[in-house]
């Protein structure tokens, strides 16, 4: 099994770490999410292995495995019925932060209201 791996210099990493404050969701030893700081939607979230790598391919996959499932726990603790799952790899796809991370946004419609069940369990 291969150790979480931090960046001195990353963002995310330094979110993890609490150096940096976030809006914390959830954490385990191998993941952390997160509210985005310019969401495109309320709830808007980051899921994020606490392995660094740049892209996913980076990335062991042992470290991968609780992505999805916690972005799906997040969208349900949300009430989002309607979302998107995102992640970008490169510039060129558009990634700027330079640790792989899922985006969770929720495409609300104007009678539903989120925003229940923050912080997750
Ligand atoms: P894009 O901006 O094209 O979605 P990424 O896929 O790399 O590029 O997404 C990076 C995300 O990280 C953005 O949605 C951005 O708002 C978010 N972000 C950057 N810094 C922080 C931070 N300190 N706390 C929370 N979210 C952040």
């Amino acid at each position: 099994m291969s150790a979480v791996k931090m960046a001195a210099n990353c963002i995310f990493c330094r979110i993890i770490k609490g150096e940096i404050p976030s809006m914390k969701l959830y954490e385990s030893d191998k993941t952390f999410a997160f509210l985005d700081i310019n969401p495109l939607s309320h709830g808007h979230a980051l899921v994020i292995p606490k392995y660094h790598g740049e892209k996913l391919t980076d990335i062991p996959d042992e470290h991968l495995a609780e992505l999805l499932p916690i972005a799906s726990r997040i969208a349900k603790a949300a009430g989002a019925e309607n979302f998107n799952i995102l992640q970008n790899n490169g510039r060129i796809a558009h990634q700027v932060v330079d640790h792989v991370h899922v985006h969770m946004i929720p495409k609300p419609n104007e009678q539903e209201g989120l925003g229940v069940g923050w912080p997750m369990k």
